[in-house]
């Protein structure tokens, strides 16, 4: 048996590792669960999965979850310190699926104890990579990938045979709107945005998605979790999303993780590596699909991936400030008080500014992150946007 704990049970990826964990109740033991504010399905995820403890991160619904799981003896905590906590409990695996940086205390936390941790949460390393990698090497812990691509090249990557990597290739399947003209990506709506051809997931990546800043974000994760230099990673436009990405080894040799697009298959490859269970997720049926098309990205539509290169130049506090707009951007977006176009301005502006490269604790990330999104809200606000203004 393995003792697990999901952090974001509630969530699009907290669902599916959900979906393996009750297709093998042989083989995992769940710790604790923790979500945001959805008590009620905090509530049915727990005594579903048998847990010892449910954690509600927002501190006000205490009581609700109490009379939620009222009769049954599951352990109850509440607030973001209880998160933290649920995250250092005794517990092999603790699936790290908290979205934004709200996850980057627990995930630290998690690492400390020494626990493997599977992650989904791709938003702390862009921020605080090195700080979170030193943590994991100074505690024994592995970094397991669950982002699709980035399993497709865990899968493949020969770490014996480093130096013979040319290259990684991250596919992206260029979202909703890759054959959109700047024209028509002006007016569309967040519903439109939400709806991705190939993937479902959680609001924040999905919209991530449809501006391409989640291939921007996994840049800088595939830099991290592959300790890659930037020259040697490159974004391959695939819309069908059956590759999930590539190594390409020095005698041409390029190896390809396939699969559906169904998140079951990642977070089952890491939930029980090193072996291979069965999932209850999609197959694929190659005669189904007749061919697959590949296509190179188009910047000018979908600048966000150039503004992960240029972050990983400039240094930390410019990553830091680059996922903050992002997450504050997207926000504004789903709330209707910007244009889809504006997401992207709005990270290319803070990212403009002179950014500190002294970040060297969990602390600075912390504070410089508040600080940007302090930057990114009086952008959205159109205090210091005056092209908006004008237009
Ligand atoms: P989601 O919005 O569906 O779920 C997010 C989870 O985090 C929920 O359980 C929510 O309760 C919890 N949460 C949100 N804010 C919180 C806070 N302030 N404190 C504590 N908990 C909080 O998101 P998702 O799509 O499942 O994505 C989760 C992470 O995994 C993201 O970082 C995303 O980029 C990454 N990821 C997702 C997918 C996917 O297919 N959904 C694929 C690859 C990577
Ligand atoms: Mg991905």
């Amino acid at each position: 048996m393995k003792t697990v704990s999901v952090l974001g049970v509630t969530g699009s990826i907290g669902q599916s590792t959900a979906d393996v964990i009750r297709a093998h109740p042989d083989k995992f033991d769940v710790q604790a669960v923790t979500a945001h504010t959805n008590v009620q399905k905090l509530a049915k995820m727990a005594i579903d999965l048998k847990a010892n403890c449910a954690v509600i991160a927002d501190e006000a619904l205490e009581k609700d979850l109490e009379k939620a799981l009222a009769g049954t003896d599951i352990q109850i905590m509440a607030g973001e310190v209880a998160v933290c906590n649920a995250a250092s409990m005794k517990a092999d695996l603790v699936m790290a699926a908290i979205v934004g940086m709200a996850g980057l205390k627990p995930l630290m936390k998690a690492i400390e104890q020494g626990t493997q941790v599977a992650i989904a949460n791709k938003e702390p390393l862009v921020s605080a990579g090195p700080i979170v990698l030193e943590a994991a090497q100074k505690s024994g812990t592995t970094l397991l990938p669950v982002d699709s691509e980035h399993n497709a090249i865990f899968q493949v990557f020969d770490a014996k045979q480093k130096e013979a990597i040319e290259k990684i290739i991250l596919t992206a399947s260029g979202g909703p709107f890759r054959t959109f003209s700047m024209q028509e990506m002006e007016s569309v709506t967040p519903e439109q945005a939400l709806a991705h051809p190939n993937w479902s997931m959680g609001d924040k990546i999905s919209i991530d998605s449809a501006t391409m800043m989640n291939k921007a974000l996994e840049v800088i994760e595939a830099a991290e979790l592959f300790q890659m230099a930037p020259e040697k990673i490159e974004v391959l436009v695939h819309p069908e999303s059956i590759i999930h990405s590539m190594v390409e080894y020095a005698d041409g040799s390029i190896l390809a993780q396939m699969g559906a697009a169904d998140m079951r298959t990642p977070i089952a490859n890491i939930l029980n590596w090193p072996e291979r269970v069965s999932t209850p997720g999609q197959k694929l049926d190659l005669k189904m699909l007749k061919r697959l098309n590949f296509e190179a990205l188009d910047d000018e539509r979908f600048p966000a991936v150039a503004m992960a290169y240029e972050a990983l130049d400039k240094g930390p506090g410019a990553r830091i400030a680059m996922n903050a707009a992002n997450e504050e951007a997207v926000q504004a977006f789903l709330e209707k008080e910007i244009g889809f176009l504006d997401i992207t301005a709005c990270v290319r502006h803070i990212l403009d500014a002179e950014h500190p490269q002294d970040i060297n604790t969990l602390e600075d990330v912390l504070a410089y992150d508040e600080k940007m999104r302090g930057a990114a809200k009086s952008y959205i606000l159109g205090k210091d946007n005056k092209e908006r203004k004008a237009s």
